[in-house]
């Protein structure tokens, strides 16, 4: 740290990624994308934007935001882009969390982060049991809330009632609603915005339409609230979504059905490779996301991590209290998927002879 720095942030830790090696070619179940490269039409759209790179991107996305609102049936108004969804969930901590920020204990390693980024009180929820958040734990809370939904690295889902009833109870703050993973299998709480002022909902085209390398994300509530969020926005980059993102969005957009049964196929393949991993004796939490969370009796998670590394076969481990039996491994196609069950079984037969 240089003597420079402010020192409000001496004390920030800053978020770990996901490992992105580049020494060889590895499986990567580590960072949630998805295994299916963008469409033909998604990369000529960015051939085609890349020629105007020397021109400013649409500060306010048009485009890409018309589309969203005619994909997603809301209002113009009601949806912002920005550069991936990280963006707009800092944004909302600064903007909504002057009473603080609660947030399920397990959950996105970025929420403290961005509490403690925007300088705003942070409030882990505890999970109960096998790692379940109770919706009813966030009602009347008092302060602003923020909940994956699936939530990772559990993959859990939280039915639209029970997020109706966490927004309904908490009038006087804003809830946001992280749908990072939702087309994977869950039940968006979209229609909501139409009816609760104080729900905030953002997406991403990260995992469910393979856009991870192109960061582009939205936000989606009602006018006032994306009003805000729009201020602090063009009080730090108007120019935030490039007008290669905008142009990589807008035809993934267009292609909605083709990335929807990408997502459906995703959904396919976790079903299958769950029933594989509880068959050789996983605890494996039930998942509507593009991930699994496993642990397995014979073997610490760190040592499955690496021994699935060794291999050429990147999944997530979690150095953190509770969870360090755990593996977070994403889903990718089901020709990864075999080679992926083909080296966990290869490892837990050498776990039993050693
Ligand atoms: N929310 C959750 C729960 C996530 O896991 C991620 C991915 N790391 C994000 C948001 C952010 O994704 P992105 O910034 O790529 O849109």
């Amino acid at each position: 740290m240089s003597r420079f720095f402010h020192s409000r942030y001496a004390s920030l830790k800053q978020y770990t990624p996901g490992e992105q090696p580049r020494d060889k070619a590895y499986i990567k179940l580590n960072t949630n994308e998805s295994p299916y490269p963008p469409s033909d039409r998604v990369v000529q759209a960015v051939e085609q934007a890349v020629k105007n790179a020397h021109l400013y991107c649409d500060p306010s996305c048009t485009l890409l935001r018309r589309e969203a609102a005619r994909v997603y049936q809301v209002d113009m108004d009601e949806v912002l882009c920005f550069n991936g969804s990280d963006e707009v969930l800092s944004f909302a901590f600064s903007a909504f969390g002057e009473d603080g920020v609660a947030y399920p204990a397990l959950s996105y390693g970025f929420y403290p982060i961005f509490a403690r980024m925007n300088l705003v009180e942070g409030l882990p929820i505890p999970l109960v049991g096998q790692m379940r958040i109770v919706p009813e734990d966030y009602h009347q809370m008092g302060k602003a809330i923020v909940i994956a939904n699936p939530n990772a690295p559990t993959g859990q889902f939280l039915p639209p009632e029970a997020v109706e009833g966490i927004v309904r109870s908490n009038p006087n703050h804003v809830v946001v609603i992280d749908e990072a993973y939702i087309d994977f299998g869950g039940q968006s709480a979209l229609p909501l915005i139409k009816k609760y002022e104080n729900l905030l909902l953002t997406r991403t085209f990260s995992k469910s339409h393979s856009l991870a390398g192109a960061r582009v994300g939205f936000g989606f509530g009602c006018k006032e609230l994306m009003r805000d969020i729009d201020t602090l926005r063009c009080s730090v980059n108007p120019y935030n979504v490039s007008s290669m993102g905008q142009a990589a969005g807008l035809a993934a957009l267009e292609e909605n059905g083709y990335y929807m049964a990408c997502c459906k196929a995703v959904a396919q393949t976790r079903e299958t490779v769950r029933n594989q991993l509880l068959n050789l004796g996983f605890s494996v939490t039930p998942s509507l996301a593009n991930f699994l969370f496993a642990s397995h009796p014979d073997i610490p998670g760190e040592k499955m991590y690496q021994r699935l590394r060794d291999k050429g076969i990147l999944v997530r481990w979690f150095n953190q209290e509770g969870i360090r039996d755990f593996v977070r491994i994403s889903i990718g196609s089901p020709r990864q998927m075999e080679d992926f069950m083909t080296a966990v079984q290869t490892i837990l037969q050498e776990e039993r002879h050693a």
